[in-house]
């Protein structure tokens, strides 16, 4: 019994692993095509791609974002749990890893929910606000540049509707934002993003220690 949150050793994370993750062969498959790159550690755990579909199909989500995507891993995820008619916006500037994720959308046969926007995500957010997106959206998951991490939860904030759904990634930062010594831009701004959030009466949170910190903030009204 305990009454803080498990440090994983490797067997116990193992046995989590082998007793949660009912991970699709397509999704293994992008897993492994990832792997050869050189920034894979770019990617979320396949505990954490169940995880962000689970909450998709919670909360009944429909319309969706993500910044930040990478070669598809999360939008894959998020896509398959979403109805027929869903929809998600994924915002990211590489044209290269997103080929990838491009291919593997085709072959789930999900390509035709997935509206991949490659451009500065904060001009993507901007030209849907603009556009009458303002609390149209259902959920939204942020795993991109962490100096930016701000920015993007404001203009998320908007977009989604009271009630709603913002996930982000790496809010432990594999253990710095709580070591004084590691004073790194990333480092830095994930501390101020985390601090910001607490303080944010417009949210209900949770910062769940899942993969490297999976914060969820739930818009009030
Ligand atoms: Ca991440």
């Amino acid at each position: 019994m305990s009454r803080k949150t498990l440090t994983l050793t490797d067997d116990l994370y193992d046995y989590l692993l082998k007793h949660t993750v009912r991970e699709p062969p397509l999704l293994s498959r992008l897993r492994d095509v990832t792997a050869a790159l050189p920034d894979s550690n770019m990617q979320i755990s396949p505990e954490q791609g169940q995880f962000l579909a689970l909450l998709v199909k919670l909360i009944g989500a429909r319309q969706c974002i993500e910044v930040g995507t990478y070669t598809g891993y999360s939008s894959l995820a998020i896509a398959i749990a979403l109805p027929a008619a869903g929809r998600l916006i994924a915002c990211d500037i590489n044209p290269t890893t997103t080929s990838i994720a491009r291919q593997f959308w085709r072959e789930a046969g999900v390509d035709a929910r997935i509206d991949l926007r490659l451009q500065s995500a904060l001009k993507t957010l901007d030209e849907l606000i603009a556009g009458n997106g303002a609390g149209q959206f259902d959920f939204a998951f942020i795993d991109a540049d962490k100096t930016s991490y701000l920015a993007y939860y404001e203009k998320l904030l908007t977009l989604i509707r009271p009630g709603g759904l913002i996930a982000v990634d790496n809010t432990l930062w594999s253990g710095a934002v709580a070591d004084p010594s590691d004073n790194e831009p990333d480092t830095k701004a994930l501390r101020a993003f985390n601090d910001h959030v607490y303080r944010d009466e417009r949210v209900d949170l949770s910062l769940v220690p899942i993969g490297d910190g999976l914060t969820l903030l739930r818009k009030r009204g």
